[in-house]
């Protein structure tokens, strides 16, 4: 599928509903401008300079370039909360992001060594986890998942064989059209998800009155995978239940 790449840069920024912080994720929507000149149409950011916007935009090309983590590392892991996603779900918080947004909630884990490494054990944690009756998926968060993709693959696709009525989703500082650009096992962890909500954080358009479910920053967007491939462009996932 095709969402249309651009060959010009930019930035995207992650959110969440009624959180306070800004988990790692969203991407900005294409359509009203943002100050940086080359940027226009490429975020929804009209709150930020053009030389936020630049650095962002220069963010988004480095992160092409960008090494996975050799070893998943996890930060944190949550189950059974309703904070990153819709419904009861379990957060696995992985370590390392290298977006350094302004306004990180988690600026410990961008740290390639920060947690303890992932186990088979918690992966079988997980598994019980997600089968409980009332959990509606799993949800990635960072740290950067997509810098994790190769390690975080085999525990998507369990989850997919195993458990295929729970949904998937994941947080990205990646936005859409970079990841589809960059494939490999990005792309392939994008397309066994549900819904991507991606984009740098932009602490400038931390519109709490105006942020959509689960987004940090509202350039961001939360992104129906399934839908956007089967469309061959962005289809944006509607929320119909946070619990
Ligand atoms: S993309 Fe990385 S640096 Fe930006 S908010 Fe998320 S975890 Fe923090």
């Amino acid at each position: 599928m095709t969402t249309g790449v651009r060959t010009t840069i930019d930035d995207a920024a992650p959110a969440a509903t009624g959180r306070t912080d800004a988990p790692c994720a969203g991407a900005g929507r294409a359509g009203a401008a943002g100050a940086g000149a080359g940027l226009a149409g490429y975020y929804d950011a009209p709150h930020t300079s053009a030389e936020r916007l630049e650095r962002i935009a220069r963010m988004d090309r480095r992160s092409r370039t960008w090494a996975d983590a050799p070893v998943l590392r996890v930060a944190d892991y949550k189950p059974f909360q309703v904070l990153d996603g819709e419904g009861l779900r379990c957060s696995l918080y992985v370590s390392f992001c290298a977006f350094n947004c302004r306004g990180c909630y988690n600026k410990a884990a961008q740290k390639r060594n920060y947690g303890v490494e992932y186990t088979a054990e918690l992966e079988e944690r997980i598994l019980q986890d997600l089968a409980g009756r009332h959990v509606a998926g799993l949800t990635l968060c960072g740290g950067e998942p997509m810098l994790n993709a190769t390690n975080l693959l085999p525990l998507v696709r369990r989850v997919r064989a195993e458990l295929p009525e729970k949904t998937v989703w994941s947080y990205t500082g990646y936005r859409w059209e970079t990841l589809e650009l960059i494939g490999g096992d990005r792309w392939e962890l994008v397309k066994n998800l549900d819904v991507l909500i991606e984009g740098q954080f932009i602490a400038e358009e931390r519109d709490e009155s105006s942020l959509k479910p689960f987004c940090g920053s509202s350039n961001q967007r939360l992104i129906d995978v399934q839908a956007s491939l089967a469309a061959g462009r962005v289809v944006e996932y509607e929320v119909t239940a946070r619990f």
